[in-house]
């Protein structure tokens, strides 16, 4: 029996399956100011298109700092110094199709940088503030970045790899500038309040985002301004965003969520995004939505369960209930989770299955649709999802195999930056997209997510995705997370091995281990439960907080883990 949450009262979409049938990606074209002899451009339709019609004085922008203190941007203070800042960028002879990079804390600052190089015309790279400086170094050389807009002290964190950036040519820098490097806030004074947002087609690039890096080497990512359809969509349905919304993307905008559906896709429907400037801190997280009265909240995995790891208790000393939909993505989201949220937060708890690549979410659950916790949900209206085998045959319901797209959905990337090949192993299946997943799909067309394909584990002559093991871990009361890989192992090729953080309160011993592997078996099939159980401190992650299962099957082999440019500390 599958665990089942009936639809929730009121949202976007009204009924999924009608949405699907009666899909045209015209109507969402027409929203756009394109449509009416505007520039193509996602930075006017973000912002001066509210500026312009009746919205100018609306806040746009929450920026939260850690002590508490709040900034906040219009419409019109967005799209004027965004102008300002494209027209500098242009006499600094910038020109449409450079790459610009904006390495930068979460602040104001940042998002005008991201929309004062997309109005000119150039190529957005937003890039996490925790990268270190080769992290850097190597995404200004494989962009070959024209101008890297950063804080001073960011700039020092530079100085090792300051010598190595030879084509960067210009250093604009978000307060006191100098050694060569130019002031953000001069370039701001002497630009064009109303410089016009620079005319684009809908395959150029707006932005070039690096993968998480939990594969291997992250890949730079060119979205195109076409993107801005899905992302107007899958708000609109998927985050089912208002306009009066008070909406909380936790994503930072170094990662594709962080601008997809947190910063342009919320824009698009004129919400007021809350930013918050800190590191992750659950009180700091909670008293932000307490006291902006956020009702939209998206966010990841990782984050739901270091908020469960501080338990219920915590929770309680908040008023949440301004909250009104949540929203998970970026790695596989346990049921465990699921059932906390409704638990703790009175909330559903919406996954959606998306890549940096395909630009904005492609399968997604619904306020209107029942929801079976551990399913990334169904494809979202407009984009066609499938099971497929080698050949492109699409697979019955209940059969593994690779998570595919019907090429074409208006944010597939436009391209790999100095990736052509790469680009093209995403193709290889005759008529599909091949997003590097395996899935499957049950009777009612829920899509489940298996493994990533670099992750399944072979043992006993079975194949096992390490979500369902992990899954099943996170239900012992003494675990918070887990990863799971095989071992190799000569007798069965495989096995499972487990490592485990546990919670506080809880210290590693041999009975703990017998007791944790006795739990997953009386849950799993009897080749999933773990032969192996290793307790660590904490996981190896993405910056952006996914498992680097590859670290650890690395360190088990004894082979070399590969690029850890995106590891976190
Ligand atoms: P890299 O491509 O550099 O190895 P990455 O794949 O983690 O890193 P992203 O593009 O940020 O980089 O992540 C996309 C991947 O994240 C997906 O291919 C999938 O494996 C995982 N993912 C995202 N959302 C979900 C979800 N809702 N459920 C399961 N997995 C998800
Ligand atoms: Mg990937």
């Amino acid at each position: 029996m599958v665990w089942t949450l009936p639809p929730a009262e009121s949202g976007n979409l009204k009924d999924y399956q009608a949405a699907r049938r009666g899909f045209d990606w015209g109507l969402f074209h027409a929203e756009f100011d394109w449509s009416r002899g505007g520039p193509y451009n996602v930075a006017a339709e973000a912002v001066d298109r509210h500026a312009c019609n009746g919205l100018s004085d609306k806040v746009a922008l929450l920026s939260v700092r850690p002590d508490g203190a709040v900034r906040s941007l219009t419409f019109e203070e967005l799209r004027e110094s965004s102008s300002r800042l494209a027209s500098g960028l242009m006499r600094l002879d910038i020109s449409k199709g450079d790459r610009v990079l904006v390495y930068m804390e979460r602040c104001p600052e940042l998002m005008i940088s991201l929309l004062g190089t997309v109005k000119m015309g150039a190529i957005a790279g937003p890039l996490f503030s925790a990268l270190g400086p080769e992290a850097v170094r190597d995404r200004a050389r494989d962009s070959g970045a024209k101008a890297i807009i950063t804080t001073p002290g960011l700039l020092r964190r530079l100085d090792p790899v300051r010598d190595e950036l030879e084509e960067v040519e210009h250093l604009i820098i978000v307060g006191e500038a100098g050694g060569g490097s130019l002031s953000f806030d001069l370039l701001l004074a002497s630009g064009d309040p109303d410089f016009r947002s620079v005319d684009m087609v809908p395959e150029d690039p707006y932005v070039i985002h690096y993968t998480s890096g939990s594969t291997g080497k992250p890949k730079g990512i060119l979205l195109g301004h076409k993107a801005m359809l899905q992302q107007l969509m899958a708000c609109r349905y998927v985050v089912d965003l208002q306009a009066e919304d008070v909406y909380w993307c936790s994503a930072d905008p170094g990662w594709v969520t962080g601008t997809s559906v947190g910063i342009f896709g919320p824009w698009y429907l004129g919400a007021t995004i809350v930013s918050y400037e800190g590191r992750f801190d659950a009180r700091a997280w909670y008293s932000l939505i307490q006291r902006l009265r956020v009702s939209v909240w998206f966010t990841a995995p990782t984050a739901l369960r270091m908020l469960m790891r501080e338990g219920d208790g915590l929770v309680k000393e908040y008023d949440l209930r301004s909250l009104r939909h949540v929203c998970s993505a970026g790695e596989p989201l346990n049921p465990e989770v699921v059932r906390w949220g409704l638990q703790t937060l009175g909330q559903r708890i919406h996954d959606n299955w998306w890549q940096t690549e395909t630009g904005a979410p492609c399968i997604s659950n619904y306020r209107c649709m029942a929801l079976r916790p551990g399913s990334m949900g169904r494809p979202v209206p407009g984009v066609e999802a499938a099971i497929v085998d080698e050949a492109g045959r699409e697979l019955p319901p209940g059969r593994e195999g690779f998570l595919a797209l019907r090429p074409g959905w208006p944010s597939m990337m436009v391209g790999i930056w100095n990736g052509p090949t790469r680009y093209q192993e995403y193709f290889q299946i005759p008529g599909w997209y091949r997003s590097g997943d395996l899935a499957y799909r049950d009777e009612d067309g829920y899509f489940w997510f298996r493994s990533r394909a670099d992750d399944v584990i072979k043992t006993s002559g079975e194949r096992l995705g390490p979500f369902e093991v992990e899954s099943a871990l996170i239900e012992h009361p003494a675990v918070q997370e887990s990863a799971v890989i095989g071992k190799p192992d000569p007798l069965r090729g495989e096995i499972v091995k487990a490592f485990v953080v546990l919670l506080p309160g809880h210290e590693p011993s041999e009975e703990l281990k017998e007791d944790i592997v006795q739990f997953v078996r009386t849950r799993l099939a009897y080749y999933a439960y773990p032969r192996e159980v290793e307790f660590l401190d904490s996981l190896p992650k993405t910056r952006s907080g996914k498992i680097m299962r590859r670290v650890l099957k690395a360190r088990e082999r004894g082979e070399s883990p590969g690029d850890l440019s995106t590891l976190e500390d």
